[in-house]
C-alpha cells in the first residue's frame, strides 16, 4: 500500500482501529485519501470542522436478523445490513446486495463509495448500501419472496423516499425489488414508489434503469475513447460478468460497433471471437439462470469455454471489469498490459485491486473508477425518483438521453477537477476529488451533521 499524506494517516488509522478485520472498508478509504492529499493544503477548513474524519464514520448503521421458512419447511437465519453513511446530498441511495460474502465490512466499503458516486452525478442523493448474506443462487421463488418479505419487515421502519432508498445490487434484481416493495406497501398500506427504485415498468419503474449500470459504463467509455481521438468502433472489448451490468454494457458496445468477445462467471469465462450473442446469454442468464458452460455448448464451435482461469489473459483493446470487487488483480493487469489494452472502465464497485490501478497508472492505460464509470445505474435511480415524485412516466429514449447527459457530465467533471488539482488525466483522482468536494461543501454548509 502507498504512504498517504502525514495529515491523513490518522485518520486511516482510525478507521482500521474502529472497523477491525473490514479490509474492503479500509481499501476504499485508503483509495479515496490518497486522492485527497493536493485537496488537504488547499483547503484548510474542511481539517479545521473534521470534514474527512467524519466522512469516514457513517451517520447509522442498522443489523438485524432475517428469519425465514425454506421449501421443506425449516427455519433459516440470515444477517440483514443497511449502512445509511451520508445523508447531506439528499436521501440515503445505493442498492441491496444478496450474496454469502455480505458482511459489514462489504456493505460499508459498498456505502462509502456510493457517497463520492452519488455526489458525482450531480444530483440530489446522498450515500447507503444494504444486503444480506442470504445465497439466492438455488433457491425457489417461493423462498426468494419469503426471505424478501422477512428482510422488508425489519427494514421497512428505516426507509422512506425522504429517508432511504434502496435499489438491486448483486443478487437483487426486478424480482426481489418487486417482492420488497410489495411487502414494504403491504405493511405500511402506502403506495410509496419513491421509497425503492428498480422497479417494474407497469408499477412505477422507470425505463433504462434495467440498463443503466452497463449503459453507463460504455457512454463513459465512449466519452474517454473520443477524448483521446478514437471511438469504440471495431474495438476488441472483455466484459467480465455476465449478470445485469455485464449483460447490457455487451448491448451497447455492440450498438456502439465494438465487439465483446469474452464474458465469464464464477465457474469460468466464454470467448466467442464472432462476439457475444446477447440473445442466447440473456436466454442463459436471465431466463433460466444456467451458467456460461452452457453458452459454450449450445453456441458450438464459435465459442470455447474456459473453466476456471483469467478473462484478462483474453486480448482485447478495451477491458470492462462488471462481476465484483477485487476481481482484477495485478497479474490481471499486466497480462491486460501486456496485450496493449488501452482502456480498463469499472462496471462493477471496485474489480480492480490497488495493485492493478498502479499497474495502470505506471504503463499508461486508461483507467476510470466504478465511482464514475458505473454511476449510471444510480443516476437512473434518481431519475426514477424524479419520475415517482412528479407521478410521471418517460420514455425510453428521453430517459436514454438523461443518462447519457449525465456520463458526459461526469467525465468532464472528472477531467476538469483533475487539471484543477495538478493530475491532468487521472481520473481516480478527478472522480475522487470531484465527488468529495461537493459533498464536503454541503458538510460545512449545513453546520455540525
Ligand atoms: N447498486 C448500484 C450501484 O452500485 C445502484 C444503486 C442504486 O440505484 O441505488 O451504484
Amino acid at each position: 500500500m502507498s504512504t498517504l499524506d502525514h495529515r491523513l494517516t490518522p485518520i486511516y488509522d482510525e478507521v482500521v482501529q474502529r472497523n477491525p478485520g473490514e479490509s474492503e472498508f479500509h481499501q476504499a478509504v485508503h483509495e479515496v485519501l490518497e486522492s485527497l492529499a493536493p485537496v488537504v493544503p488547499k483547503h484548510p477548513e474542511y481539517a479545521d470542522a473534521e470534514i474527512i474524519r467524519r466522512l469516514c464514520e457513517p451517520e447509522r448503521q442498522i443489523i438485524f436478523r432475517v428469519p425465514w421458512l425454506d421449501d421443506e419447511g425449516r427455519v433459516q437465519l440470515n444477517r440483514g445490513f443497511r449502512v445509511e453513511f451520508n445523508s447531506t446530498l439528499g436521501p440515503y441511495k445505493g442498492g441491496l446486495r444478496f450474496h454469502p460474502s455480505v458482511y459489514l465490512g462489504i456493505v460499508k466499503f459498498l456505502g462509502f463509495e456510493q457517497i463520492f458516486k452519488n455526489s458525482l452525478t450531480g444530483m440530489p442523493i446522498g450515500g447507503g448500501k444494504g444486503g444480506s448474506d442470504f445465497d439466492p443462487k438455488g433457491r425457489s421463488d417461493a423462498e426468494v419472496m419469503r426471505f424478501c418479505q422477512s428482510f422488508m419487515t425489519e427494514l421497512y421502519r428505516h426507509i422512506g423516499e425522504y429517508t432511504d432508498v434502496p435499489a438491486g445490487d448483486i443478487g437483487v434484481g426486478g424480482r426481489e425489488i418487486g417482492y420488497l416493495f410489495g411487502q414494504y406497501k403491504r405493511i405500511t398500506n402506502r403506495y410509496e414508489s419513491g421509497v425503492l427504485t428498480g422497479k417494474g415498468l407497469s408499477w412505477g419503474g422507470s425505463q433504462v434503469r434495467t440498463e443503466a449500470t452497463g449503459y453507463g459504463t460504455v457512454f463513459f467509455t465512449d466519452e474517454i475513447l473520443r477524448a483521446r481521438g478514437e471511438s469504440l468502433d471495431g474495438k476488441r472489448v472483455v466484459v467480465s460478468g455476465s449478470g445485469n451490468v455485464a449483460i447490457y454494457a455487451i448491448e451497447k458496445v455492440h450498438q456502439l460497433g465494438g465487439t465483446v468477445i469474452a464474458c465469464s462467471d464464477s465457474g469460468g469465462y466464454v470467448v466467442d471471437e464472432k462476439g457475444i450473442d446477447l440473445d442466447l446469454l440473456k436466454e442463459i442468464k436471465n431466463g433460466r439462470r444456467g451458467r456460461m458452460s452452457d453458452y459454450a455448448d449450445e453456441r458450438g464451435s464459435h465459442a470455447n469455454h474456459v473453466a476456471g482461469g483469467s478473462i484478462w489473459d483474453v486480448p482485447c483493446d478495451v477491458a470492462l471489469p462488471c462481476a465484483t470487487q477485487n476481481e482484477l488483480d495485478e497479474d490481471g493487469a499486466r497480462a491486460l498490459i501486456r496485450n496493449e489494452c488501452v482502456v480498463v472502465a469499472e462496471g462493477a464497485n471496485m474489480p480492480a485491486t490497488p495493485e492493478a490501478v498502479r499497474a495502470f497508472a505506471a504503463a499508461g492505460v486508461t483507467f476510470a473508477p466504478g465511482k464514475a464509470a458505473n454511476a449510471g445505474g444510480v443516476a437512473t435511480s434518481a431519475l426514477e425518483m424524479q419520475q415517482n415524485a412528479s407521478r410521471d412516466s418517460w420514455t425510453f429514449g428521453h430517459t436514454e438521453e438523461r443518462l447519457a447527459e449525465t456520463m458526459r457530465a461526469i467525465h468532464e467533471r472528472c477531467l476538469t477537477t483533475a487539471d484543477e488539482y495538478g493530475t491532468p488525466g487521472d481520473y481516480v483522482a478527478g472522480a475522487n476529488i470531484a465527488g468529495f468536494i461537493r459533498v464536503a461543501d454541503a458538510m460545512l454548509a449545513l453546520g455540525m451533521i
